[in-house]
């Protein structure tokens, strides 16, 4: 708990320390005995996810607080998630965006929203905010008792010129989307650059595409999808590529040309020039903080709103959810932030309970997220690989897995890439990515609940999931991950570090028949098909380590343990060759990423 807060908790009705109420409001406690009493004049900052739930909450638990919500935009409780949706035409109608309407929220909940109402400052002095009615431009104060803020996150815009030409958006609002489609419509765009290649920027080059443009997309990571490692991202690549994206990887945008001030072409660091008539800034988020700033509340590393894990500011009046707050990674306890709708919606109803004194406490984020772009689904929980070298952290194993969505002789089966890590000491699941066309999110589901829990590789193998043919597989892709891991954990199998190779000095053998070999090899691999292995095994060399890959794992798996019950030195590689298209620096001439680049390359001929 901050320091500092009794005397302003006893007068929310909180005790100190306990978080229990004192029962100090005579008739009004005694007419809620059982119940928790909420601080009785509770105001919202931001009436969207965040805190749409935290009011909707608050109700639920106090029928007596009087709650007001200000949102500076025209509506609150919107679906943001869904304007690119709209955008693309998938959601043809507006209305379909409204999830709550100010009218709801009062007939409903009793709850008063003040749209087009912007909170200017707060007095924490006087526990009184200053607020502009952007109608009639009136300002006025109102006095809270408890304040809770959710005014989430801006978009950012670098200052590079030509950013304010016309054709040049973001997107966060309803308004935001209805002023793309006018644009696209009306100035009858062709060409649209999409600037940043994370969640919001594919899914805006999907239905940029969807809607007949020719969609660039300029990031300056060298790969898309900054959260993922970068082999799992070179499969949303290939697919974005094989759906008539172009990509340009590693690379800034320098400026925006421009006629008659509208956009007319993307100038890159790189010297590319990018015919545009529509360009979307997707490079990411800045926590709106300022309000707080102003107000002296403590402020994180990044920038976001300081909280506890009751989501309470340095001020113990005042509470703060969503976007613009900092917390704790569940994983590596450092503060983060994470812009994500399902992190604001729980501190949202976290803040309601902790503010009528429950022992409410956010548990910390694994950042689990998903996006869907030309029907491949990609998902991810806990932390990357990248984060973990980044971290100089040595104590832990990746495992790849190429499995089905569900069992092969069903028909529809597609294949998914899975990537777990764990810890390689005691086998706690830490992270995992995957992508594929089917039964994706669902994995990274049940690893991001694992992780939250604190489960480890051998809890994944003995994860008992729903199956039947065209849903699963007797062993799910989880367990089989699990059950990879484990192998690993137990001491059973040694990995193959793919970013060793092909030059690491060791004996490559490749265990696939001869003709998945003649498709292409990694480096210098000798090929003993697995069937022949236990009669060859005077070709192998014992006073090196032998590296062992097959077409996605497994095979490469039994090689390993017949190679180490004879006394040889025996790793496996991980995935495969699956593994290898991805993870190979150059691209192979027979993998996914120079096939799919060459395409695009036909294309542009
Ligand atoms: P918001 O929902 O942004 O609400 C903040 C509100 O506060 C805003 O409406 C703002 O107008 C108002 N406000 C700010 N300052 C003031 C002030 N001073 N006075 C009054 N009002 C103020 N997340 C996912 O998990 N999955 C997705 O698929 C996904 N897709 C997204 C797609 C887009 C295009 C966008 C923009 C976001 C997406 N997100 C997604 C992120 C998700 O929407 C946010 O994480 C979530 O909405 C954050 O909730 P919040 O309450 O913190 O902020």
């Amino acid at each position: 708990m901050w320091r500092g807060g009794t005397r302003k908790l006893a007068a929310l009705g909180v005790a100190p320390n306990t978080l229990e109420p004192t029962g100090k409001q005579g008739a009004h406690q005694t007419a809620r005995r059982s119940e928790p009493m909420s601080p009785k004049r509770v105001l919202i900052v931001g009436g969207v996810a965040g805190g749409a739930s935290c009011a909707a909450r608050l109700r639920r638990l106090d029928e007596q607080a009087e709650i007001v919500v200000f949102e500076k935009g025209p509506y609150p409780s919107f679906a943001n998630c869904g304007l690119p949706y709209y955008i693309g035409d998938a959601i043809s109608d507006e209305a379909k965006l409204l999830v709550a309407t100010p009218e709801l929220f009062r007939d409903r909940f009793n709850i008063e929203v003040r749209t087009e109402h912007e909170v200017l400052s707060i007095n924490r002095r006087a526990q009184k905010i200053e607020v502009k009615d952007l109608g009639n431009g009136s300002v006025y104060q109102e006095a809270y008792d408890a304040l809770v803020l959710s005014p989430g996150a801006v978009p950012a815009r670098p200052p590079l010129p030509g950013i304010d030409l016309a054709g040049v958006f973001t997107l966060r609002t309803i308004p935001d989307s209805r002023a793309i489609r006018a644009w696209i419509r009306e100035s009858q765009s062709r060409n649209a650059v999409v600037v940043g290649g994370g969640f919001i920027g594919l899914e805006m080059a999907e239905n940029l595409a969807r809607r007949g443009l020719e969609v660039t997309i300029v990031e300056m990571f060298d790969q898309v999808m900054p959260p993922l490692d970068r082999e799992m991202a070179e499969y949303v690549y290939v697919h974005l590529l094989n759906n008539h994206v172009s990509v340009r990887l590693a690379d800034a945008v320098a400026g925006f040309n421009g006629s008659e001030g509208r956009v007319t072409a993307v100038e890159t660091r790189g010297g590319a020039r990018i015919q545009a008539d529509v360009v979307i800034l997707s490079v990411g988020v800045k926590p709106e903080s300022q309000l707080a700033k102003d107000a002296g509340l403590e402020l994180g590393p990044h920038g976001g709103i300081r909280v506890d894990e009751s989501m309470r500011t340095s001020d113990p009046c005042i509470w703060a959810v969503g976007d613009a707050v900092e917390v704790k990674d569940a994983i590596t306890s450092e503060l983060c932030l994470v812009p994500l709708a399902g992190p604001a919606n729980r501190q949202g109803r976290i803040a309601a309970d902790a503010l009528c004194g429950r022992p409410a406490r956010f548990r910390g984020v694994q950042a689990t997220a998903v996006c869907g772009v030309f029907g491949l689904t990609v998902a991810m929980t806990g932390v990357s690989e990248k984060r973990l070298l980044q971290a100089k952290d040595a104590d832990y194993a990746a495992v790849y897995l190429h499995p089905n969505d569900h069992a092969g002789y069903y028909p529809g089966a597609c294949e998914m890439h899975l990537k777990l890590i764990f810890r390689r000491s005691v086998g706690r699941v830490l992270g995992a990515q995957a992508v594929g066309e089917k039964g994706v999110e669902r994995r990274i589901d049940v690893i991001s609940f694992a992780i939250q829990k604190g489960s480890t590789v051998f809890d994944l193998e003995e994860a008992e999931l729903c199956y039947a043919p065209q849903f699963g597989m007797a062993k799910d892709p989880v367990n089989l991950a699990g059950m990879v891991a484990a192998n690993v954990v137990r001491g059973d199998v040694s990995l193959g570090n793919w970013g060793e190779l092909p030059d690491c000095g060791v004996f490559l053998l490749d265990v696939r028949e001869e003709e998945e070999f003649g498709r292409g090899a990694i480096g210098a691999a000798v090929n003993i098909p697995l069937h022949q292995l236990r009669q060859r095994l005077r070709e192998l060399p014992k006073d090196r380590p032998i590296w062992v890959n097959c077409a996605r794992g497994q095979r490469s798996y039994y090689a390993v343990r017949i190679l180490r019950q004879h006394g040889f030195d025996a790793y496996n590689l991980s995935g495969g060759y699956s593994t290898w298209e991805v993870y190979c620096p150059e691209g192979l001439p027979s993998g996914g990423v120079a096939r799919a680049e060459q395409n695009s390359r036909d294309r542009a001929a």
